[in-house]
């Protein structure tokens, strides 16, 4: 057994000054004063502990890009961010489209017996936008969600097929919603800094007009739609407007859309190019506005590894993305809760609490009684310089490598088990 005395838990309703007790696997007491003869005691004076973390939408790469990252370093990096369940992407090679796939994930994550990995299959079969993957099956192989990510589906038709089909298995959809005919071959904002560095645009539009169209095929179909990555102020509009209609439509955006802005690419550091690309200061504002008023649900990381001489090329030739899984927590506590635009109760139902909602991942994302011992201890007073070469994760492409940041994950619990970060 593992006592936590003084602990200050933070539960998405509440936090209260308190001690926790793990017995096995669960957390079996959450009250003030306890005593537990032959139980490991951690000191958690000064300490926020909350439930674990979970990520709806990260790429581990594995199988088939296991330069870039595989299931052991992904669920290490995992662990060293705080994070207890990661949900990741199907856009492998081969992709996560059948129940074999799913298998493998759930398997490889079991003997790993690090965070705790749930595979998101694939929207249609191959990510080709046509035929629908067999959503039943591979829920029962262990598929959380299903997704199209990176390779949107174009086709409308599909796409409400494929809401119409998720909902009869209780999946959600988790979409990149984009409109690509309009991307094009942009790498960046279409904007000012665009103009300046020579660099093609992504107009707005691309990321809201595709919002809009998946927004309205979902109530069509009367299905759950999760929207990926929000970065625009228009996009945070549209679904605040149908969250108020009462769609059941949630969303999430990422670290960097709240943290960083396209001035980011003035210098043409290619850990700046990411899709959607990084925004101007006004959808900034309007990002931490939709997180403030609950518009937005979810904070999640799109961590998205890759080897060094992929992104060390030039900015037009350099792949999408940014890691996110080791500075997440931290980006978000120092650039949300430390400037007063939430509270660390509002981070918690952001980072555990929703994602778990959304997942129906019913025995975790809160500390009480009875929950699965998935516990992330963090030392609010620490700061720290990011240095990405003491990442665990094999991508060491941040956005946030050399950013001075506070908040730090000291220790991290998956099923009362405390794992080495
Ligand atoms: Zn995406």
């Amino acid at each position: 057994m593992i006592l936590l005395k003084n602990a200050t838990v933070v539960n998405a309703d509440g936090m209260c000054e308190t001690d926790v007790l793990i017995d096995g696997e669960t957390i079996s007491h959450v009250t003030p004063n306890i005593e537990c003869f032959g139980a490991e005691i951690i000191d958690c004076e000064g300490k926020l502990v909350f439930p674990g973390f979970i990520d709806m939408h990260c790429h581990l790469r594995d199988p088939g890009q296991t330069h870039k990252e595989d299931m052991e370093s992904g669920t290490r990096a995992a662990l060293a961010g705080g994070y207890t369940t990661v949900c990741c992407m199907p856009n492998t090679t081969p992709p996560l489209d059948n129940p074999a796939m799913m298998n493998y994930i759930r398997t490889r994550s079991a003997a790993l017996d690090n965070a705790d990995v749930y595979p998101i299959g694939c929207i249609t079969r191959g990510q080709k936008g046509a035929e629908l993957c067999e959503y039943g099956r591979m829920k029962e192989a262990g598929a959380i969600a299903v997704s199209d990510d990176g390779l949107p589906v174009s086709n409308g038709a599909v796409m409400l097929n494929a809401l119409k089909y998720a909902k009869t298995f209780g999946l959600t959809v988790l979409s990149h919603s984009e409109d690509k005919s309009i991307s094009g071959t942009g790498v960046v904002n279409a904007g000012e800094n665009a103009t300046v560095c020579g660099l093609r645009g992504i107009p707005k539009a691309a990321e809201s007009a595709g919002i809009a169209r998946d927004v309205l095929l979902a109530e069509e179909a009367g299905a759950r739609l999760h929207v990926c990555h929000v970065s625009t102020a228009e996009s945070v509009d549209i679904i605040r407007q149908a969250k108020k209609r009462g769609a059941s439509v949630t969303c999430e955006t990422c670290p960097h859309y709240f943290a960083a802005t396209d001035d980011e690419i003035l210098s043409y550091n290619t850990n700046a190019k990411i899709n959607p690309p990084l925004r101007a200061s006004d959808d900034v504002d309007a990002i931490i506005e939709g997180i403030a008023d609950g518009t937005i649900d979810v904070i999640a990381t799109d961590h998205a590894p890759h080897g060094f001489d992929e992104k060390n090329k030039e900015f037009d030739y350099a792949p999408f993305g940014t890691v996110g899984l080791e500075t997440a927590f931290s980006v978000a506590y120092t650039r949300l809760v430390l400037t007063d635009a939430i509270k660390p109760t509002d981070l918690c139902r952001l980072m555990s609490a929703a994602p778990a909602n959304i997942l129906g991942l019913t025995d975790r994302g809160r500390i009480e009684a009875g929950a699965r011992a998935d516990i992330v201890i963090v030392d609010p007073d620490a700061e720290y310089t990011v240095d990405a070469r003491t990442f665990k994760s094999k991508g060491k492409n941040s956005l946030f490598d050399g950013w001075r940041l506070n908040g730090q994950i000291t220790d991290v619990f998956v099923k009362g088990e405390r794992k080495t970060l």
